[in-house]
């Protein structure tokens, strides 16, 4: 486990989790912590599982430890090799390294063999109940199941419709492998639960070998075992499921060297909660509903909270990483709101951005008194508090562009910002006062001609009078044109996705486009992996996808402050 290198990040949470594995390594049950991230390739990385991501990576790299990246791949028609790609980068993007790369796909021969052995041991029989009669035979919550007529299956009878069940000699559905627990047990998910059933799909890994695919139950647990995992951590609702977890490994047989490293002792599973981040979609099934109904640009939609979203819109690892460490572990489902992982963000470009202008709502003022034809160079730090990410000279000519929001024609006393007959600041240039004011046909506002104090460069005036308000610009001389995105939060309700109706909990502002921005030069020689802090407006990255030097696109990735704070009161 090598230390990721990555700026800026907050040490990791203490949480009830870690203090198990410190006191289990203290008294001497295991020699030091291995962990695994499980995913299902069947779908994008969200937000939630960089929860999982950072609490097992998070925990091996705090404790020296191991963590495995393990796709649990046991459902064929859902899984794809598109899908194990991307998780596999995004793990990399938030600059962990696993000890191993596993796929319980690799294990179908052992798991078989694990099967055999549990109908040699009277502890597993094939059963032909369909779905509805296996639903019956089940029981409630206040009922105890009843046995299955299958339940007294001779071993070897057994034995030989399991082989056959693998031959592909009956249809999906006929049969099914079940362990023998208890029909009355208390917890259903002991009531006999199955282990295999018939599934005649292509496994993006194993191809048609099989025919056979185990459950998530039977399989996770041996997964663990065979890898030598000290500490299985999954999500609460796995709570009911730990019993079968440690009926299964206690009734097989681990071999030494299996496939992976025997651990000291058998893997222990522990129950965290999830968490839900407010405004926004954690559910693979939803996620995929709203790319494939075009409610998104694809799954790496900026509005998104999958990692390739957030990565697109302009997120850090960084940011990712201390948003996981803020919301911390506990054993509660927990719901976050949306600012906290704004924060995350604001804290980490605030200190590595650099800053530049750009102005989305281009407004020509042309400065009356500047001589024509001259430009000066104005020589100003790319970060106000970090002198290392050094200068750069910006364009000061008589054409330049200020942003529309900061006019208005008829402005309140309270806007310290220009308006006719007005006088403003140009951040690091002149004072300028507002003379007149040009309109096209419609009456909309096209230009303003100002006059400018030659003496009052360097926030200083020559006369000592106070100028309140400082507004940026760019020069019209150099400007580069850009297509500007801004994203704002995908939905209007905080609980998105309870009715499948995306259309109407959809925020219509979640995209604002402006194409005709006009941004400083300077940004042109930036590298596609820098983000900008825009002056006065937010924080930038280049649209990974979009962006070329031809026509740049920019995304912004979050507000200055939190635009909806006061909205919401
Ligand atoms: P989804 O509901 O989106 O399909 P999942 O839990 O089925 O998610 P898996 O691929 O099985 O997806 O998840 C891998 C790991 O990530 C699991 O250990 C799971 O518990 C964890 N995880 C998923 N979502 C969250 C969440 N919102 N908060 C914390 N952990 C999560
Ligand atoms: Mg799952």
């Amino acid at each position: 486990m090598s230390k990721s290198g990555l700026k800026n990040l907050k040490p990791a949470p203490k949480h009830f989790i870690r203090s198990i594995a410190e006191n289990e390594i203290k008294n001497g049950k295991h020699d030091s912590v291995y962990t695994r991230f499980p995913p299902e390739p069947n779908g994008y990385l969200h937000l939630g599982h960089a929860k999982s991501i950072c609490l097992n990576f998070g925990l091996a790299e705090d404790m020296s430890g191991r963590c495995n990246l393990r796709f649990d791949d046991t459902n064929p028609e859902k899984e794809s090799t598109e899908y194990m790609e991307s998780i596999r980068a995004s793990v990399e993007w938030l600059g962990y390294e696993w000890d191993h790369l596993c796929y319980a796909s690799d294990y179908f021969d052992e798991l078989y063999d694990f099967a055999v052995e549990l109908i040699n041991k009277g502890l597993a029989y094939v059963d032909d109940l369909d779905a509805e009669q296996m639903r019956e035979y089940r029981g409630t919550l206040t009922e105890a199941g009843r046995n299955s007529p299958s339940r007294e299956r001779a071993i070897k009878e057994n034995l030989a419709l399991f082989e056959r069940m693998r031959a592909g000699e009956f249809a999906a559905g006929q049969y099914v492998l079940r362990a023998k627990i208890d029909m009355s047990s208390p917890n259903i998910v002991m009531r006999d639960p199955i282990l295999y059933r018939i599934r005649f799909a292509e496994h993006y890994r194993a191809g048609d070998k099989w025919c056979i695919y185990p459950m998530y139950d039977f399989t996770h647990c041996i997964s663990d075992a065979v890898e030598g995992i000290t500490h299985s951590l999954c999500t609460l609702e796995f709570q009911d499921n730990r019993e079968l977890y440690d009926w299964i490994l206690a009734n097989i047989t681990i071999k030494e060297n299996h496939v992976g490293e025997r651990g000291k002792a058998l893997p222990r599973q522990i129950e965290f909660g999830r968490s839900n981040l407010e405004y926004s979609i954690a559910s693979k099934r939803k996620l995929i509903q709203l790319v494939n109904e075009g409610f998104v640009d694809g799954w790496d939609d900026p509005r998104l909270t999958t990692l390739d979203g957030l990565k697109r819109r302009g997120y850090t690892p960084a940011s990712i990483r201390n948003f996981c460490a803020e919301i911390g572990i506990t054993k509660k489902d927990s719901t976050i709101e949306m600012t906290v992982l704004e924060n995350a963000i604001r804290h980490d470009l605030e200190a590595s951005a650099k800053r530049v202008f750009g102005v989305l709502k281009p407004l020509k003022v042309v400065l009356t008194n500047y001589p024509e034809g001259e430009t000066e160079q104005i020589e100003v730090r790319n970060h106000p508090k970090d002198e290392s990410m050094g200068v750069r000279a910006i364009t000061f000519s008589r054409e330049l562009y200020i942003d529309h929001d900061d006019f208005m024609l008829d402005p309140p006393a309270k806007f310290f910002r220009l308006g006719p007959g007005r006088e403003v600041r140009l951040r690091y240039g002149y004072a300028i006062t507002c003379d007149e004011v040009i309109r096209n046909e419609a009456g909309d506002v096209v230009e303003l001609r100002c006059s400018y104090d030659p003496e009052s460069a360097k926030g200083k005036t020559a006369d000592g009078r106070k100028i309140k308000g400082i507004i940026h610009w760019v020069s019209a001389e150099d400007a580069v044109n850009a297509e500007v995105r801004q994203y704002d939060r995908l939905f209007n309700v905080p609980n998105p996705g309870a009715s499948d109706d995306f259309a109407q909990e959809l925020n219509p502002d979640s995209l604002v486009i402006f194409e005709n921005a006009k941004l400083e030069p300077s940004i042109l020689a930036a590298d596609i992996h820098d983000r900008f802090q825009f002056e006065r407006v937010g924080y930038f990255c280049f649209d990974a996808k979009d962006h070329s030097e031809r026509k740049p696109v920019l995304n912004r990735t979050v507000s200055l402050r939190d635009t909806w704070a006061n909205i919401n009161k």
